[in-house]
């Protein structure tokens, strides 16, 4: 604490990233990474673009919002691009969200939304997922400014199908929804074709998870353009270059190697499957997951211990410390091998 800190900084409770370990051979499923590389394509177009570093990037991101909007089959326009999903959020909660009324997400979800609110003054109030741990949408009835829903909902992995967001969006023309969809990728149905018809709709995605790309922080949105051109008035008030021209590269050559990305997101769902089998074996409750990660509990062992017990033997998981989840671990998706090491070591300790 100092007497330089402004009013607003006292009353942050800052995010708390998942641990980035400094030593080689550790077994990392507790960020949610994509446990197989990028598309040599990447590679390959993040080389050639390091011949422009002398030069600032564009900032309108031409060629990269073209290249989402082509595949996502809108326009250009509809498509903002900014320094990962957690930097689009930001500009969301600056540029769209008001005060005149609460804004609602589920109480067990993506610990930032929480964070941003305190950062931007905005009143929020948390809804309870139901008995199963799912979002159930006839529960955001209440008065409200906004809706922010990730879907597949993080921790717990579970999503809603695309009616329900429709019906979301048709029960509330007033009010904004936005879906983070960071994970999916991975067995969901995305609300983009949802666009076109609800202009209160904005959905967000990134580049961190499904296609590999976690350490160039891209993400991105897609919304009518009024949502967009707000996004980037704020943009353009803060840093008009939030994407730096290696990650311009990277990500345009990410969409285009559609055939990696079909690979290596078919294997990670294969393997969830494969985990979430040989995990229940072991007395696991696994929770449906359209991710990749499952958020499990033991039926006698505590989260805690068995999170602390892993990261002894090298291999690292997610735990929160919060009630009703206290007992969970939110395991990523890694290799073959690194699924079939966590087993191993869980054989050993359950
Ligand atoms: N949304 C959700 C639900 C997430 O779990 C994450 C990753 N922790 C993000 C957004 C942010 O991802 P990134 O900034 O890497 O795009």
């Amino acid at each position: 604490m100092s007497r330089f800190w402004s009013p607003v900084v006292h009353t942050l409770s800052p995010y708390v990233p998942g641990e980035q370990p400094k030593r080689d051979g550790v077994v990392k499923l507790n960020t949610n990474e994509n446990p197989y590389p990028p598309s040599p394509r990447v590679l390959a177009a993040v080389a050639s673009a390091v011949e422009r570093l002398r030069l600032y990037p564009d900032p309108r991101a031409s060629h990269l919002r073209e290249t989402i909007a082509a595949h996502y089959k809108v326009a250009p326009e509809e498509v903002f691009v900014g320094n990962g999903s957690d930097e689009v959020l930001a500009h969301t909660f600056q540029a769209l969200l008001k005060h005149d009324a609460p804004l609602l997400f589920p109480d067990i979800t993506y610990s930032f939304y929480p964070v941003y609110c305190g950062l931007y003054g905005i009143a929020h109030e948390e809804v309870p997922l139901d008995a199963e741990m799912r979002v159930q949408i006839a529960d955001y009835r209440q008065p409200c400014s906004a809706i922010l829903l990730s879907n597949p909902n993080a921790p717990t992995g579970s999503a809603l199908p695309r009616e329900a967001i429709a019906a979301l969006l048709t029960e509330h023309p007033d009010q904004l929804v936005v879906v983070d969809e960071a994970y999916v990728d991975f067995g969901a149905e995305s609300a983009v074709p949802l666009v076109a018809r609800h202009d209160n709709l904005l959905v967000i995605q990134t580049f961190s998870k499904s296609r590999a790309l976690a350490g160039l922080r891209v993400g991105f949105a897609i919304g009518q353009r009024p949502l967009i051109e707000a996004l980037e008035r704020v943009k353009d008030s803060f840093n008009s270059y939030p994407i730096d021209c290696l990650a311009l590269a990277g990500a345009a050559a990410a969409i285009e190697d559609d055939a990696w990305f079909q690979v290596t997101r078919s294997r990670i769902m294969a393997n969830r499957e494969t985990l979430t089998r040989e995990l229940a074996g072991l007395g696991f409750e696994v929770l449906p997951s359209q991710a990749n990660f499952v958020f499990a509990r033991h039926r006698s062992q505590g989260g805690a211990d068995l999170a602390a017990a892993l990261r002894q033997r090298g291999v690292l998981v997610r735990h929160f410390k919060r009630q009703r989840i206290e007992n969970f671990l939110r395991i990523t998706i890694g290799t073959e091998e690194e699924c079939g090491r966590l087993i191993a070591e869980l054989r050993g300790l359950v």
